[in-house]
């Protein structure tokens, strides 16, 4: 569940202040004197002068047409909420003038069928207790009730909405909910608002990053076996105190600048816009030591693990490329690094396996099952059991329990803040019209979002891979083709049979072979905040020879994926596309001098 916020009953300067601060999508002033929290002889500028995107709700019941009017003139407000017994008639008069909520008291009586002639006459419902008072009772009503509620128009839900709401909230799974509505639950006095409290719920339910308990919405937790609780907890208990340490900061971005190369280039490809029509940056992630954005992650880990004061990492690897990612920070510091990798894939992945050995990594071959990646995974769960103490285990993605995700996509997160940086020097302007990057288990997507998950201007793009395909039955396309369940620990998207078991995932390129996605890119996509698109094989690997062709750049398979997702876009010319170029297409030479008969 994630709705937008109204704050409303506010007339206080200050508490206005402090309110829009805090940026709800509706900020309401009632202009009903009878209520108690009528605005009274606030001063219009104080409401006029208030920035969008917080939009100004004028609230009034059964009052003078013209009034209502001239009021949207003299305070600008940006909406008209309607408490009274207003027609259909009176609604459509408005609707040139401001967005129109239409409120209606909600009680077992209530006809539901009476909304019907108000249809098209509403921009919204609102749902309130049915009080004599015109709302503001600080009751709720029975939510059940709304199963009765057919139409499709989205609704503010209001009445009596408080702190300890917040559970049931996320409970309500209904896509036509639009805002949540909140007033005398979060006041000191009437028309006073207690902040701190607006604050903790509007994190706690509105948020697109991880709460208290782990979760993006619906998705995350920590689903582990209880032998392994003990490792995961103090890795919680730990992770943001260490992270936010001047001290680990310091060492972290040193260690980004003179080990790995950061910041890495914001390139505008003169070429690829030329085609596209769009200016095209590409945030450079190949020009990493070890060729791709995984350094990020596994830099950040291994001074954590140092500060956990652990002698010795563990990690599984499908393809290779976070071993090696693994085995190169364990080189750096001198410790001990074992590396899981299925039997099968250590054969597929020889020259990684070269790589993983010369670093000084001991591979170990995972025997059971598909002897893939998920056999791998299990064999590192197990180490992890069995050496709880001086052990930490690098996961490369953002999947597994919480604290995983969010843990991982703050490291990777330096991707955006250095895209903000170098946009608004090259542009003037830090807000692209779209980001892009391709999605495995997501982190490079991750750290390409970060930043702008909380401005709505900007247009997150997840690329997924379709294989041979979405219908082929040889995908990755996780979000077309999944659904909920408990993947590695966190409960999010992934592909599944009827009976829940993990559907092998294929992509041509090995980094995006995987049957699930971060729990934060489930709840990104179920909320809509992040559009998720499929690219199959055979145009993954067209966009990485165009790459080449046009800008000198071979991109790896994986960040293809998102560049070909250029090609359905359509652009009016002058928009700012950030691509985020994952890493460089050296690994994936094979597969394209065989594609392409080189
Ligand atoms: C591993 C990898 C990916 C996929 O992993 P995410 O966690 O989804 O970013 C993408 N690109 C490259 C170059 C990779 O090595």
């Amino acid at each position: 569940m994630i709705a937008k916020l109204k704050i409303c009953g506010m007339k206080d300067p200050l508490n206005i202040r402090d309110a829009v601060a805090l940026k709800p999508d509706y900020l309401g002033f009632i202009f009903y004197p009878a209520s108690k929290r009528f605005i009274a002889d606030l001063d219009p500028v104080v409401i006029r002068q208030i920035p969008l995107p917080v939009k100004t709700t004028g609230v009034f019941v059964n009052e003078e047409l013209d009034v209502v009017k001239k009021a949207i003139a003299d305070y600008q407000l940006k909406a008209v909420q309607l408490h009274g017994q207003e027609s259909p008639d009176y609604c459509r008069a408005l609707s040139n003038d401001a967005e129109v909520i239409k409120a209606f008291g909600i009680d077992a009586a209530f006809n539901f069928a009476s909304l019907k002639p108000y249809e098209d006459a509403a921009d919204y419902f609102l749902f309130d207790t049915q009080t004599a008072e015109h709302g503001g009772s600080g009751k709720t009503f029975s939510w059940q009730l709304l199963e009765q509620y057919k139409m499709d128009k989205p609704y503010f839900l209001s009445g009596g909405i408080g702190p300890e709401s917040v559970a049931s909230l996320k409970q309500l799974s209904d896509h036509r909910l639009y805002a949540i509505d909140v007033n005398s639950r979060f006041e000191t006095v009437p028309g006073f608002k207690n902040i701190e409290e607006l604050t903790k719920f509007k994190n706690h339910t509105m948020s697109y990053f991880v709460n208290e308990k782990g979760y993006y919405g619906d998705f995350g937790g920590a689903y582990i076996p209880e032998m392994l609780y003990p490792n995961v907890e103090e890795l919680r208990e730990n992770y943001l105190k260490i992270i936010n340490d001047a001290d680990f900061q310091k060492e972290f971005h040193a260690l980004l600048k003179d080990y790995v190369g950061r910041p890495s280039p914001l390139y505008l490809a003169k070429r690829l816009s030329a085609r596209y029509n769009a200016n095209i940056f590409l945030k450079r992630e190949d020009l990493n030591h070890t060729g791709a954005h995984k350094i990020n992650n596994t830099i950040g880990q291994i001074l954590l693990a140092e500060r956990l004061g652990k002698k010795r990492i563990i990690a599984e690897t499908g393809a290779g490329q976070h071993g090696v990612a693994t085995a190169t920070v364990c080189a750096l510091r001198g410790l001990e690094c074992v590396i899981y990798m299925g039997e099968i894939d250590i054969h597929r992945q020889a020259p990684n396996v070269a790589r993983m050995k010369m670093l000084g990594a001991t591979v170990v071959s995972a025997v059971s099952g598909s002897k893939t990646l998920k056999d791998a995974t299990n064999e590192a769960m197990r180490d992890w059991i069995n050496n709880p103490v001086d052990t930490h285990y690098i996961i490369g993605s953002v999947v597994g329990p919480h604290p995983y995700p969010d843990m991982v996509s703050i490291f990777q997160s330096v991707i955006s803040e250095e895209t903000k940086k170098q946009l608004l020097e090259q542009t003037g302007n830090d807000q692209p019209d779209y980001v892009l990057a391709c999605v495995g288990g997501g982190s490079n997507a991750m750290g390409m979002f970060y930043h702008f998950i909380d401005d709505e201007k900007v247009k997150l793009v997840a690329v997924e891979a379709a294989g041979k395909g979405v219908s082929s039955g040889f995908s990755a396309a996780t979000t077309y083709l999944g659904k909920e369940g408990v993947l590695h620990g966190s409960r999010s998207i992934l592909m599944q049979t009827a009976d829940g078991q993990v559907v092998e995932p294929h992509s041509v390129s090995a980094g995006l072979d995987y049957p699930g996605i971060g729990p934060q890119h489930a709840h990104l996509f179920k909320t809509t905040r992040a559009e998720y698109v499929s690219i199959t094989d055979d145009e993954s690997l067209q966009a990485g020879l165009l790459c080449t062709q046009l800008e000198g750049i071979i991109p790896a398979i994986e960040s293809a994926h998102a560049l070909a997702h250029l090609e359905k876009m359509t652009f009016t010319g002058g928009e700012n596309v950030v691509v985020c170029l994952s890493g460089r297409g050296d690994k994936d030479m094979d597969t394209y001098m065989k594609y392409f008969g080189l």
